[in-house]
């Protein structure tokens, strides 16, 4: 699919029709963050609001609804002629749309994709509207503080995958000459996150999608903070006794398997990372 660069001074029809076509048959993954200001808005619990409103174990939002004249479902949380009912908690990839974000080291570049603007796919009567730099678009989205939050739990992905080369790397399990380790890192990089979700198990699954913090945008970054010391305490408490290759190659896999889930949840590439990090371990005394 064509990918198109924009830059910020960028002016195209950025304003909308309010037909609500974007809030149908689209793929809105959610951050833990992001999945606490939904449940928040909502007026439910995180846990509440994963069982009646996500997929993929809690990583994207559920498109449930009446369906629109060309057959796609309405987002869970649209309201016929109403729009959405989670608008001042609504996701990162509700409010650059019809833009998207890539992240490429470490700097974000704003695309669209496809071969024409999206909007004009249901929605041609916003060329008609007022034009807006992609800059003042993104400001009054609101856009910034769930960017920070993206790039923040990138951050978070990175130090469980970290966790996993730690394990199998700085114990001696790779010493072993075993090969079972990136075997099953690689093969997690094409597990549906369905299965990453029911693999990952109830404890881990939970300490990732609820960290029970407080999650007003003013504190965005002391929320990813505090999950990621929970995250790395609970790393220290389960896998800090450990004293059999056998269980350090469980640990190993199992922070990978968090790697990934999260990637996926962050709209990264899962199948590209897993290869990309067994390549790295087999560069650092890995095998396979
Ligand atoms: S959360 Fe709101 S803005 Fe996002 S797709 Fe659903 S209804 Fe639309």
């Amino acid at each position: 699919m064509t990918t198109t660069l924009l830059q910020l001074h960028d002016e195209l029809p950025l304003t909308c029709s309010r037909t609500g076509t974007c809030c149908h048959g689209k793929q809105v993954f959610l951050n833990p963050w992001e999945l606490a200001c939904l449940a928040q808005e909502k007026q439910i619990s995180v846990r509440e609001f994963r069982d009646l409103y996500c997929d993929f174990g809690g990583i994207l939002l559920r498109f449930d609804g009446k369906k629109d004249k060309q057959g796609f479902p309405a987002c869970s949380q649209y309201i016929e002629n109403f729009g959405c009912s989670v608008h001042r908690g609504r996701s990162l990839a509700c409010r650059l749309f019809p833009l998207g974000r890539q992240v490429q080291h470490g700097e974000g570049k704003y695309i669209f994709l496809g071969d024409k603007f999206p909007c004009l796919n249901g929605c041609s009567e916003v060329l008609n509207l007022p034009r807006l730099s992609v800059e003042n678009y993104l400001v009054g989205q609101e856009t910034a503080v769930f960017e920070q939050a993206q790039d923040a739990y990138l951050e978070v992905m990175q130090n469980l995958a970290d966790l996993a080369f730690e394990l199998l790397l700085d114990t001696g399990l790779a010493g072993t000459g075993e090969t079972k380790t990136l075997a099953a890192w690689r093969k997690l990089g094409n597990t549906s996150p369905t299965e990453l979700a029911q693999q990952i198990g109830t404890e881990w699954l939970e300490a990732l999608l609820f960290p029970n913090l407080d999650c007003s945008k003013e504190n965005v970054m002391d929320f990813i903070s505090q999950h990621n010391e929970n995250l790395q305490q609970l790393a220290q408490n389960q896998f800090a006794s450990l004293d059999d290759f056998a269980s350090i190659h469980e640990a190993s896999v199992q922070m990978m398997r968090m790697a990934l889930y999260l990637a996926k949840a962050l709209g990264a590439n899962p199948e590209g990372l897993a290869e990309y990090w067994v390549e790295v371990a087999k560069g650092n005394g890995g095998c396979e």
